[in-house]
């Protein structure tokens, strides 16, 4: 099943980091399909709390994380409420907290969620499929300008305009609903020579993704609740997959370091993988690891 596939990155990094040793309550703000969390639990935290926006993947987590029901709570939320869920759970300050951003191989790899154009179906794109807009809802509506602002933006696509205007094009036919039909239109707008690495569509894909699950909007905000939610000696650990959220993370980190003396960046420079788990795992290639802490 393609659920098994999830392999955690940087799992011995952020066992380091977080020393759940040390015991205590412990926030996965990405549960996901469990992997870090059951690695907290085994390492000795006392509690674990676990939130993801994607009941598919909270159950998945659930029947990871069996063996440990008496200690982990699992919570579908949005973790820019992060707050809500440990003052509803009675949980006040932490011994540590975990944010693995983006999606997982899960949700990029099963059937019917529309994230990927490797296979035809129906596009949604959304990691909450409870709340908010599909892809083909917000591209339905969408105004040609701010539609190649956001493939500029999120997807960093050079010919963002063409693809914008071939879609608004095309939307005035039929409605774009499947990942196959927005697939095809993207990949005829942008012009190629030769040889491609790439799929030409990978880059308005990523846009979209990021625009329907509002990826970026308020993850510096997030960030400065989780850092005020640590015990002395606590650390918050963050991945990001991307350079927008690396940027964020990296600017936010050193904004909370200068206004609080108490807070301090514990990675320098951010953890990447070695090379022989990008051998084992691909996708931990672009992975990047920072941490903040809490001093005692
Ligand atoms: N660390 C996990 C994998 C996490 S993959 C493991 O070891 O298995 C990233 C997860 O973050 C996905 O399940 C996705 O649904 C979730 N996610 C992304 N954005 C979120 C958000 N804003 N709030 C809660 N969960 C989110």
């Amino acid at each position: 099943m393609s659920e098994q596939q999830h392999v955690p990155v940087l799992l011995d990094e952020v066992r380091t980091l977080l020393q759940p040793e040390r015991g205590g309550t412990f926030v996965d703000c990405t549960v996901g399909l469990g992997g870090h969390a059951r690695m907290l639990l085994e390492g000795g935290a006392t509690r674990l709390i676990g939130i993801d926006r994607d009941t598919d993947a909270l159950a998945v987590a659930s029947a990871e994380l069996g063996r440990f029901s008496d200690r982990a709570t699992l919570v579908h939320a949005d973790y820019r409420e992060i707050d809500a869920v440990l003052d509803a759970n009675g949980v006040g300050e932490v011994s540590g907290v975990l944010a693995d951003l983006g999606v997982s191989s899960m949700q990029l790899d099963a059937e019917g969620r529309g994230f990927s154009f490797r296979r035809d179906e129906p596009l949604d794109m959304r990691m909450d499929r409870t709340r908010g807009e599909t892809a083909a809802d917000l591209i339905d509506r969408v105004d040609e300008h701010e539609l190649a602002d956001v493939i500029y933006q999120f997807g960093e696509e050079r010919h963002s305009r063409r693809v914008a205007r071939a879609i608004v094009r095309a939307r005035a036919e039929t409605p774009i609903d499947t990942t196959g039909r927005l697939a095809a239109i993207v990949r005829r707008a942008v012009p190629h020579h030769g040889y491609q690495r790439i799929d030409p569509a990978t880059r308005t894909f990523q846009a979209l993704r990021i625009w329907v699950n509002r990826e970026l909007d308020g993850l510096d905000a997030f960030l400065e609740r989780a850092a005020r939610r640590l015990l002395a000696g606590a650390r918050l650990a963050v991945i990001t997959f991307h350079s927008l959220e690396d940027r964020i993370v990296k600017h936010t980190f050193r904004a909370i370091a200068k206004a609080d003396e108490q807070l301090g960046i514990v990675t320098r420079r951010p953890l990447s993988a070695a090379d022989a788990e990008v051998e084992r795992n691909p996708r931990a290639r672009s992975a990047k690891l920072r941490a903040i802490e809490r001093f005692a």
